[in-house]
């Protein structure tokens, strides 16, 4: 696979720059030559929604996804029904900014039974996709590596986001491709083509695995600082028939720490030679 020839498809999440404030993320990310964004909802507290997307996509920035709906199952049917209504308001949120797309951390509760939570995970989903069709908005199950089956998703393959896109059987859902969580599966390969001719594959999430990792959440890499093959993953993805962008989603508090402008900069030589 050769480099990327240009930044047409380099997408950034406003987590990855966590520091700044959206209308800052914008400016800076349209000044380096980014031309898409994934909004994080904590950014837009306080915010009219509308005018914000309005602002991103006056910067030249295709607003990509909105991050993040899911966390579905719950002990109570209380409990169910409370993180419905979240995604409810998740929904009004992108039609808002003009994103065409949820990412969904589809949730796990410990000690219940991943199987249970899985169930009431595609029964959660199901109920919203009256208002993913009125509001013409997408959602995409992001499969958690396993690490994070305890407590944040108990979909933690590709394998089995494809079996619910299949059993799901609708154009408003598909899966977030993310290597973080996705890299080590020997099905790998076999998933991603799975989900192309699925067409479900609706987003691809770049950075890199560090080793050692010291923080579970907190500690992702740069793309380069770590061990995922980067350039044979894009080229399954690609092969599958994915056109859209390449999203760069970083937590890191050692990122985090830095001046954010030399940050960037880092990123997109990133992107350039290893995406
Ligand atoms: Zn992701």
């Amino acid at each position: 696979m050769s480099p990327l020839p240009d930044l047409s498809r380099l997408c950034i999440h406003t987590i990855t720059t966590k520091p700044w404030a959206i209308e800052t993320s914008a400016q800076k990310f349209a000044a380096a030559g980014v031309k898409g964004i994934t909004v994080w909802r904590d950014t837009l507290a306080g915010r009219d929604i509308k005018q914000t997307g309005q602002l991103l996509r006056d910067h030249g920035l295709s607003v990509v996804s909105l991050c993040r709906g899911g966390f579905f199952p719950g002990k109570t049917a209380t409990e169910r029904t409370k993180a419905l209504d979240d995604n409810r308001l998740a929904i009004a949120e992108a039609h808002a900014l003009g994103a065409p797309l949820i990412v969904l951390v589809c949730g796990a509760v410990p000690g219940q039974p991943l199987t249970e939570s899985r169930k009431q995970i595609q029964d959660g989903i199901t109920a919203l996709l009256p208002d993913c069709q009125a509001a013409g908005v997408k959602l995409a199950i992001e499969p958690l590596h396993p690490m994070y089956a305890d407590s944040r998703s108990a979909v933690n393959t590709l394998g089995q986001a494809n079996d619910m896109v299949e059993a799901l059987k609708s154009p408003y859902v598909g899966v977030a491709a993310d290597v973080y969580h996705l890299w080590w599966d020997p099905a790998l390969e076999a998933e991603i083509a799975r989900c192309g001719r699925l067409k479900a594959l609706f987003a691809y999430h770049v950075c890199d695995w560090r080793t050692p990792t010291i923080d579970l959440l907190n500690d992702r890499g740069l793309m380069g600082e770590g061990c995922i093959p980067l350039r044979q993953i894009r080229a399954w993805v690609e092969a599958a028939g994915f056109k859209g962008f390449n999203e760069v989603e970083i937590f890191s508090t050692r990122l985090w720490a830095m001046d954010q402008d030399d940050y960037l900069k880092k990123i997109v030589q990133a992107y350039k030679d290893h995406v």
